[in-house]
């Protein structure tokens, strides 16, 4: 077997005061940003707060969006820029950015490439809510794609030697005549350089933010990892920039949440072929409708949250349903009468909601909630599984405003000299709703771009 994979930071006695590029974060927006820049002949430093390296993108599940890709033309997909976009900008209630949603759409497929190149394979399909094709990239093994990802990306930074140090917080940008010159760190040290690129992630769990913005949410769980506190944002609001939608906020409806940490139970569960079933055993909804509508439509059953039900297929397809059930999030039952004793629905309603459903999938036709994806397989094949899910603050699509080449703006929209940002710190990209499977493919389209107007930039 395959010796796993272990990254070592740089050593702190090697932080140097002078790169060319200062990268704040480590998620999948900061290590593709870095290796663009070195490949580019560029010397770029890579600084995390965390002990831990890869941000929220080591909890991305789903998978990663993109259309036109020589992945969905082997699975016989035609696809188009122009559906990509469109589902989008409806999925984010024609909130979207136009400009960036459009260098979004159209540079997926070269991310899709240029990871292939890398080595990254992505090669298997799957579906997430308020797409109507098949265009989330994963690994073939089925696997988390964020973890994935990262592991991938930083076996790259170190082929590299590209440095990256942890436990560093960026808490201020230097300017030096009009132009940012650098950063200073938590420990009151100057680190200079021609460019930053923001690359530090939400809000999700930033509190402080959160209580100013949408208040509301405040008492909501959290899928977000404890360093998603905003920190870009105030750095580049600090000096100026532009907010845009700070006040949208992402709930993602299907998180477990009954013990002591949120668990975000990935899309894929139910584009593979999952239900939701109410505390009755019934369906309530469309499973794939956007995570705005079907989160309001389990906030509508008046705090109980809901069950995601599926059968032995439908879980051979998810990798991470081992993961949650390892962890003890799953319950589950050899028939679905066994299964509704465990969780306390009546067996007979229960039995009739998943032979209506299967019912459905024969015909492809949902007469309930006029479903049309994830219907590729029924639940049929003992043992049968529930997860009890409920609604979690997941993700800010609020942030910094940039312009498709991925310069902070201020105020007036001109560009501040020297600073650049992707991934989720940016703000304006996802509208009011962002649709699962384009926070990864942010993160690399736009951690790409970063790299190489960075290069631009310092000519
Ligand atoms: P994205 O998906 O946009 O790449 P992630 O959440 O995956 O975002 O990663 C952002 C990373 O940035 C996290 O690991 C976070 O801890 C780190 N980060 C946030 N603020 C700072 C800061 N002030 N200094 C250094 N690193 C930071």
């Amino acid at each position: 077997m395959a010796e796993k994979f272990v990254f070592k930071p740089t050593k702190i006695e090697q932080l140097q005061d002078n790169y060319d590029v200062i990268i704040i974060g480590s998620g999948g927006a900061g290590l593709t940003s870095a290796i663009q820049a070195y490949e580019l002949g560029l010397s770029p430093v890579i600084l995390e707060k965390m002990d831990k390296i890869g941000g929220n993108t080591t909890r991305a599940s789903s998978g990663m969006n993109a259309a036109e890709t020589f992945v969905q033309l082997n699975h016989k997909i035609v696809d188009s820029f122009q559906a990509f976009y469109d589902e989008t900008f409806v999925g984010g209630g024609k909130k979207n950015n136009p400009e960036l949603l459009k260098f979004f759409t159209e540079h997926g497929a070269l991310a899709i490439d240029w990871l292939e190149k890398h080595g990254i394979e992505l090669d298997d399909l799957t579906i997430t809510g308020g797409m109507k094709t098949m265009r989330t990239h994963r690994p073939s093994s089925m696997a988390p794609i964020g973890g994935y990802l990262v592991t991938e990306l930083l076996k790259l930074v170190k082929k590299d030697q590209i440095p990256l140090f942890d436990k560093i917080k960026v808490d201020k940008l230097l300017m030096t005549d009009g132009k940012i010159s650098g950063v200073i760190t938590d420990k009151e040290k100057e680190i200079h350089a021609g460019a930053v690129i923001l690359a530090t992630g939400g809000f999700g769990a930033g509190k402080d933010l959160l209580e100013k913005y949408r208040n509301d949410l405040l008492k909501l769980k959290t899928t977000n990892q404890p360093g998603a506190t905003g920190d870009g944002i105030k750095l580049a609001k600090a000096i100026g920039a532009k907010l845009v939608d700070m006040d949208q906020v992402q709930v993602h409806p299907t998180v477990q949440q009954d013990t002591s940490h949120a668990f975000l139970i990935g899309e894929a569960v139910r584009g593979e072929g999952a239900i939701l079933v109410n505390k009755q055993g019934v369906r309530f909804v469309n499973e794939l409708d956007t995570r705005k509508n079907v989160t309001k439509a389990i906030d509508d059953l008046g705090g109980t949250g809901a069950y995601l039900i599926f059968d032995t297929g439908i879980r051979k397809r998810v990798k991470a349903i081992e993961f949650y059930d390892h962890v003890g999030l799953v319950e589950s039952g050899q028939n679905l009468l066994e299964l509704a004793d465990k969780v306390g629905f009546d067996p007979q309603t229960l039995q009739m909601t998943v032979d209506k459903w299967n019912f459905a999938v024969a015909k492809k036709d949902d007469l309930e909630f006029h479903r049309t994806t994830g219907m590729d397989r029924k639940i049929i094949q003992g043992p049968f599984f529930a997860i009890h899910i409920a609604p979690a603050v997941h993700y800010t699509m609020g942030g910094v405003a940039i312009n498709p080449q991925t310069q902070v703006l201020n105020e007036n929209n001109q560009v501040i000299k020297g600073l650049f940002a992707a991934g989720e710190v940016v703000g304006g990209l996802h509208g009011n709703n962002r649709i699962g499977g384009n926070s990864i493919a942010e993160t690399v389209v736009f951690g790409r771009q970063a790299g190489q107007q960075v290069f631009k930039y310092l000519q």
